[in-house]
């Protein structure tokens, strides 16, 4: 353990220079050809750390990217993604620049010190002496921020194949790792009417737009706060004139929940809204598409195993739950431990501010490492 940390501290200076490769090359989620250029210098880092790497193509997204660091039986995952919310660009207005301790840049947080942290990991797993290590598995993806849509399916099934799945993506304030995460939908309703001349002919129209006010006081009681079950209609649009009975109105409902129940629940609430007024239909799209990371006793199980090694290693690392969710949410979903928000402290996902601590990067590293020894351990028992 204190020769992983010894490697891992010794280190520094490579993590840091990592972090700022990945981040300096900057790779919104829509840019494929800037994302590529990210992937290739990830793909170059990974080989040189001793993984055998794969770049799983894409149209229009950027490459995901494999590597395996073979070892035993067990497979492990280490599960993120290296496309960012910042365009290319950003990187002037949020530059690479260390200040008080914090690390600052655009994706620094997440998730690129993550990444770098995880290959870290690795290299500490060959670098300090052990018996068979876990064949570690990492993938990292290209379109976590826009919904994972062409990541999904390789994501379950890399993960069905692991005995756990370590996700690098932030920590919560404080370092702690994640061990909740709501799951997430966005649907949208959008509500039919008949047409018709306001002044001349009002009684022959049904107005869509009356029936949307209607209906979004339907979509609010759905809501239920205390539960954490939160119901947000974010965005409305209709009508055409002041003097036309509107035709159309729609309105984007965001949604989530924290337990696999109340997907379900949600989704047939949502589901059985009826109009109201004569002359309207409802249409409603969308659906929960990110199912809940519930915090299962094997959830439970892995943090502890991660809360004592961390403890091993001097440092503490919390839990918590998070409203938001990432891939993670995926893999606990098909059934394998999954622990999330491993990546280093910092502080402001997506925002202006967004930065790492310095001090908390290099242990983190021997905290991944020694988890994934230890889930490589507890399955040969
Ligand atoms: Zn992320």
């Amino acid at each position: 353990m204190t020769d992983t940390l010894r490697f891992c501290e010794a280190e520094r200076p490579w993590l840091l220079e990592t972090i700022e490769a990945l981040v300096r090359l900057e790779s919104p989620s829509t840019d494929k050809a800037a994302v590529d250029r990210c992937g290739a210098e990830l793909a170059r880092r990974l080989t040189a750390a001793g993984g055998r790497v794969e770049r799983v193509p894409q149209v229009e997204r950027g490459d995901h990217v494999r590597a395996v660091f073979p070892g035993g039986p067990t497979q492990v995952l280490v599960l993120g993604h290296y496309d960012t919310v910042w365009p290319v660009g950003q990187i002037e207005r949020m530059p690479l620049v260390e200040r008080d301790g914090r690390l600052h840049g655009p994706g620094i947080f997440d998730m690129k010190s993550g990444i770098a942290v995880a290959i870290l990991a690795a290299r500490a797993m060959r670098g300090t002496p052990r018996a068979t290590p876990p064949t570690i598995v990492m993938l990292w993806t290209t379109d976590e921020e826009i919904g994972s849509a062409t990541s999904r399916a390789l994501i379950e099934r890399e993960a069905r194949a692991s005995a756990a799945v370590l996700v690098l993506e932030p920590s919560l304030p404080g370092g702690a790792a994640k061990t909740s995460r709501k799951g997430c939908g966005e649907f949208e309703l959008v509500v039919h009417g008949i047409s018709a001349h306001a002044g001349l002919d009002p009684g022959t129209g049904a107005s869509a737009i009356h029936e949307l006010a209607r209906q979004i006081i339907a979509i609010e009681a759905i809501q239920d706060l205390p539960r954490g079950i939160s119901v947000n209609v974010g965005v409305i649009a209709g009508g055409s004139r002041a003097n036309v009975v509107a035709a159309e109105a729609r309105a984007t409902i965001d949604v989530r929940v924290p337990a696999m129940a109340d997907v379900a629940r949600v989704e047939s609430a949502l589901a059985g809204l009826s109009p109201e007024l004569r002359g309207t239909r409802l249409e409603l799209r969308g659906g929960v598409d990110r199912p809940p990371l519930e915090r299962s006793d094997r959830v439970v199980r892995l943090y502890e195993l991660a809360k004592g090694i961390a403890a091993d290693l001097g440092r503490t690392l919390g839990e918590g739950g998070a409203g938001g969710g990432s891939d993670g949410n995926f893999t606990a979903a098909a059934g394998v431990p999954t622990l999330d928000g491993l990546g280093p402290a910092g502080d402001g996902a997506h925002a202006a501010h967004e930065h790492v601590i310095v001090d908390d990067l290099a242990w983190r590293a021997a905290l991944v490492c020694e988890l994934i020894a230890r889930v490589g351990a507890e399955q040969k028992d």
